[in-house]
C-alpha cells in the first residue's frame, strides 16, 4: 500500500451544530485548514480529530462519522470528562499558561495529567485503526505532545512529524512543570519536531539536554539510535487569498459600510482571541493614556476593538472578559462625545469579508501580544493592504516579529514605548508607509502557508532517508545471522569486548556499573567455551578491571593498552612509560574541577581523565571544549595526546592506543574468527587494527571505521547471548 498522509489535531477543520434534529457541518476557513487542504482534501488521506461536541446521541456517532468521512475527515470522540479534564483543564489551565510564561496561572493538578494521558493515548488508539507503518503522520499542537511517542511505540517504522503552534518555553519555565520529562519524551518520537521561531527551537533543545542529558548537533538529536531533527518553520498565511479579497466585491461593500460611519476619523485596529496572552488590558491602557497625552487626537481617531469569544468555560478568560469590560467602560466614560466614541467595542467574531474590510481599511494595526507563539492576523493585515498604506505595531514578544522586522516594534510592557508608537504610526508618511508594507508583503507572499506545508513536509521526507543511511549501517538481521554462522564454524576465535557503552550502559557514577548476573553470564558462557579467546579491552584502571572481572577466564587490556593481562598471568605493562608529566596536567584539570561542578578526575597509572557526565550538559561539553583547547596547547611538544570519550576527556602517553595492544594478541596466534566492539573514540584504534576478514561493530549511530554500527550494548548482550544457544 501506498503511503497516505494522516493530520492530526485536537480539532478537527469542521464545526458541528445541532439544529433541532439536524446536523450543520461547517467546514472551518482557519488558517491551518486552509494550509492543510492540499493535504488532507487529496484522495486516501485523512483529518483525525476531535469534532468540538460531546453532547450527542449514541445513534449520532455513526451519522457523524459518515458525514465526516466524505470530507476525508475522521472523528474522534470525546466525553464532557475528557474535555473538562484534558482539554480546558491539562491543555488550556497547564500547558497553556506556562508556555506563555504566565507561570502563576498554572494549575498542576493530577487528575488533568491523567486525563491528557488517557485521551492521548485515545488518539493513538483511533490512529492505529487507520494508519500504517508506511504513512506520514503529522500531529499538531500542544493538545498532543505524548502522542508522538505513543504512534511511535504502535508503528515505530512511521514518519512522524510533530509540529508546535504556540512558544516553548526557557528550560527555567519548562523545569516547573511535573510531568516534565514525560511530555519531552512524547515529543521525541516524532521523526521531525517542528517550532515557529528558532528561539522556541532553542529553548526546546536546552530542556532535551538539560532534562533527558540529550545532547543535539545542528538541531540533530540521537534517540535510541534514531535521530529526531528540530527546526524553526514560521507558518504564513494564504497571501493571495487576503490580498485579493481586498478589492473583492463583498469587501468593497462592507468597506463602503465602515467608511460611512467612520471617516473622515482615522482607525487603530485591534483584534485578538479572548486571552491573556494577547496584552488585550495593556493595550487598552496605553491607548487611554495616549489620548491622555495627546488630547489633539480625541475625537479623531477611534479603536476597533475585537475580542473573539474563547475558552468560555475557563475561570481566567471568564475574569479577563470582566477587567475588559471595565476598562472599556472607563475609557468610554471619560472619553466620549455625542457623535464620536474613543472605542468600538465588539465581543463577537466576524467573517472573513467583514475582516478583509476592516484590515483594508484600518490606518494602524495594533497587535501587541504579551505572548504569541505566530500571530496570523499581523500577517492577514499586511497582506490586505493592496494600497500598501497602512501601519503595523508589533510586539516583539510575537513569533511573527522575527520575520516582520519592518514593522514598528514594541515591548508590549513598556507603555510609553506603545504611546510613542501610535503616534508615530498615526504620522507615518505615505511614502513611509510604502516601503515598509512592501517588504512585509514581499516576506509574507513569500512564506505562505502552502509552502510551510510544503517545507515541512519536505523536511520530514529528508529526516526518514537519513534516517535509512544509518539504517544501511546498522547492523541487520541478516548480518547478526552471518556473524553467528561464522562464529560457529571457527576452530579458533578472539573477541575484543570494550566495557563501558559496550557491554553496560552509562551512569552519572563510573563505579556504579559493576558487571551485573546477565552480564557474568555471558561471559561464563563465552570463556567456557574452549575454542574462544575473550579479550576485555578497556580504558579503565587495571585494578577496578581485576576486581570486576578478575574471577572470570578471560584476558584483559587495561587503561586503554598500557596495561595488558593474560588470564592467569601478571598484570604486564605495555613499555616503560614516563609519567613526569602527570602532576603539572593534574594541576590544570584541578582547575576545571573547581569551575566545573559534577566534574571529577580519574588518575591512572599512565593517564588522566577528566569526567563530566554529571555536570550540566552544556555547560560541560562547554568547559570540555575549553579544556581541549588548553590542554592541547600545553602538550604541544611533550609525547603525549588527548582522547575525547563518551563525556569524558583522556590525557596519555602518545604510543599507547587500545589498537597497539590488540595487535600484539592478534601477532601471538592465529584465529579464524575475529569480532572487535567498542562504543568510542579509543575504540577506533582497535577496530583499525584487526585484520580485513574481522567483524568490527560500532555501538550507537555514530560515523566510525567499524564495519556496521549496532544500536546500544542491550543488542551486544543478545548478539554475544546467541553464540552460545
Ligand atoms: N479571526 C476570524 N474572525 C475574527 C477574528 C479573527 O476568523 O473575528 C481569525 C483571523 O483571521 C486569524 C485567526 O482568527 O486567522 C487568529 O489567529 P492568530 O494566530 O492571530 O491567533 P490565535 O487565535 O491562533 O492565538
Amino acid at each position: 500500500m501506498s503511503s497516505r498522509k494522516i493530520i492530526v489535531s485536537n480539532r478537527l477543520p469542521v464545526t458541528i451544530q445541532q439544529q433541532e434534529n439536524d446536523l450543520i457541518f461547517n467546514p472551518s476557513a482557519g488558517g491551518l485548514a486552509t494550509g492543510l487542504g492540499s493535504i488532507y482534501k487529496e484522495k486516501n488521506n485523512i483529518w483525525l480529530g476531535w469534532p468540538g461536541f460531546y453532547n450527542y446521541e449514541n445513534q449520532q456517532v455513526g451519522n457523524i462519522t459518515k458525514e465526516l468521512k466524505k470530507q476525508n475527515l475522521s472523528p474522534v470522540f470525546l466525553t464532557k470528562e475528557d474535555v473538562e479534564d484534558y482539554y480546558e483543564g491539562f491543555s488550556n489551565k497547564v500547558i497553556w499558561p506556562l508556555f506563555h510564561y504566565f507561570s502563576d496561572y498554572a494549575r498542576f493538578e493530577s487528575h488533568f495529567w491523567e486525563a491528557y494521558r488517557r485521551v492521548n493515548q485515545t488518539f493513538c488508539d483511533e490512529i492505529v485503526k487507520i494508519a500504517t507503518e508506511e504513512d506520514v503522520i503529522w500531529v499538531h499542537d500542544y493538545q498532543l505532545l505524548l502522542l508522538p511517542k505513543l504512534i511511535r511505540s504502535r508503528l515505530p517504522k512511521a514518519s512522524i512529524g510533530f509540529f508546535q503552534h504556540i512558544p516553548f518555553p526557557s528550560f527555567e519555565i519548562f523545569r516547573l512543570l511535573p510531568w516534565r520529562e514525560e511530555i519531552l519524551e512524547g515529543f521525541l518520537g516524532a521523526d521531525l519536531i517542528g517550532f515557529h521561531t528558532y528561539d522556541d527551537m532553542r529553548h526546546f533543545l536546552s530542556s532535551v539536554s538539560r532534562i533527558l542529558g540529550f545532547p543535539h548537533q545542528m538541531g540533530e538529536i540521537k534517540v535510541q539510535g534514531r535521530i529526531v531533527a528540530v527546526d524553526s518553520f514560521p507558518m504564513g498565511i494564504d497571501y493571495d487569498k487576503f490580498f485579493h479579497a481586498s478589492s473583492s466585491k463583498e469587501t468593497l461593500a462592507k468597506s463602503k459600510d465602515y467608511k460611512k460611519i467612520l471617516s473622515p476619523q482615522k482607525v487603530i485596529l485591534s483584534i485578538d482571541r479572548l486571552d491573556y496572552s494577547k496584552g488585550i488590558k495593556h493595550r487598552l491602557n496605553a491607548f487611554d493614556l495616549f489620548l491622555e497625552k495627546y488630547p489633539a487626537y480625541i475625537g479623531k481617531v477611534s479603536l476597533i476593538l475585537i475580542v473573539v469569544p474563547s475558552r468560555a468555560k475557563v475561570d481566567k478568560y471568564q475574569q479577563l472578559k470582566e477587567e475588559i469590560d471595565t476598562i472599556v467602560g472607563r475609557i468610554e466614560g471619560k472619553y466620549s462625545q455625542m457623535d464620536w466614541a474613543p472605542i468600538h467595542y465588539f465581543y463577537r467574531s466576524f467573517d472573513f469579508h467583514s475582516l478583509s474590510a476592516l484590515y483594508s481599511n484600518a490606518e494602524v494595526a495594533m497587535i501587541t501580544p504579551l505572548r504569541d507563539g505566530m500571530n496570523l492576523v499581523c500577517k492577514e493585515f499586511i497582506a490586505s493592504k493592496k494600497t500598501q498604506e497602512g501601519v503595523l505595531i508589533l510586539s516583539e514578544m510575537a513569533g511573527a516579529a522575527k520575520e516582520l522586522s519592518e514593522a514598528i516594534l514594541v515591548n508590549p510592557h513598556d507603555v510609553h514605548q506603545l504611546i510613542e508608537a501610535m503616534r508615530v504610526a498615526l504620522e507615518m508618511p505615505a511614502k513611509e508607509q510604502k516601503e515598509r508594507i512592501s517588504a512585509m508583503q514581499k516576506t509574507i507572499k513569500r512564506y505562505s502557508v502552502h509552502q510551510w506545508v510544503s517545507l515541512f513536509m519536505n523536511q520530514l521526507l529528508n529526516v526518514k532517508k537519513k534516517q535509512q543511511e544509518f539504517n544501511m549501517k546498522l547492523i541487520s538481521s541478516n548480518g547478526l545471522i552471518k556473524i553467528k554462522n561464522d562464529y560457529s564454524k571457527a576452530e579458533k576465535r578472539i573477541l575484543f569486548l570494550d566495557y563501558d557503552g559496550t557491554l553496560v550502559g552509562f551512569n552519572k557514577n563510573p563505579l556504579a556499573v559493576a558487571p551485573d548476573d546477565g552480564l557474568i553470564k555471558i561471559l561464563k558462557n563465552l570463556t567456557s567455551d574452549k575454542k574462544n579467546k575473550v579479550v576485555i579491552i578497556s580504558g579503565r584502571d587495571k585494578n577496578i578491571l581485576e576486581k570486576w572481572l578478575g574471577e572470570l577466564e578471560l584476558d584483559i587490556i587495561a587503561e586503554h593498552g598500557v596495561w595488558l593481562k593474560e588470564n592467569t598471568k601478571e598484570w604486564e605493562m605495555i613499555d616503560e612509560l614516563d609519567q613526569s608529566w602527570k602532576g603539572h596536567i593534574k594541576h590544570v584539570l584541578e582547575m576545571y574541577v573547581d569551575r566545573t561542578p559534577g566534574s571529577f578526575i580519574e588518575e591512572k597509572d599512565f593517564s588522566l581523565a577528566w569526567h563530566y557526565r554529571s555536570a550540566d550538559t552544556e555547560f560541560g561539553e562547554m568547559r570540555a571544549r575549553d579544556l581541549i583547547s588548553n590542554v592541547s596547547y600545553l602538550i604541544l611538544n611533550m609525547d603525549l595526546q588527548m582522547m575525547e570519550g563518551n563525556k569524558v576527556i583522556e590525557i596519555k602517553n602518545r604510543d599507547v592506543n587500545k589498537g597497539k595492544a590488540a595487535r600484539k594478541w592478534l601477532q601471538k596466534d592465529s584465529y579464524d574468527f575475529v569480532l572487535a566492539i567498542g562504543d568510542d573514540v579509543t575504540d577506533e584504534d582497535t577496530f583499525q587494527n584487526m585484520p580485513e576478514s574481522a567483524h568490527t561493530l560500532k555501538v550507537g549511530l555514530i560515523a566510525s571505521k567499524a564495519k556496521c554500527n549496532i544500536k546500544s550494548f542491550k543488542e551486544v548482550r543478545d548478539m554475544l547471548s546467541a553464540f552460545s544457544n
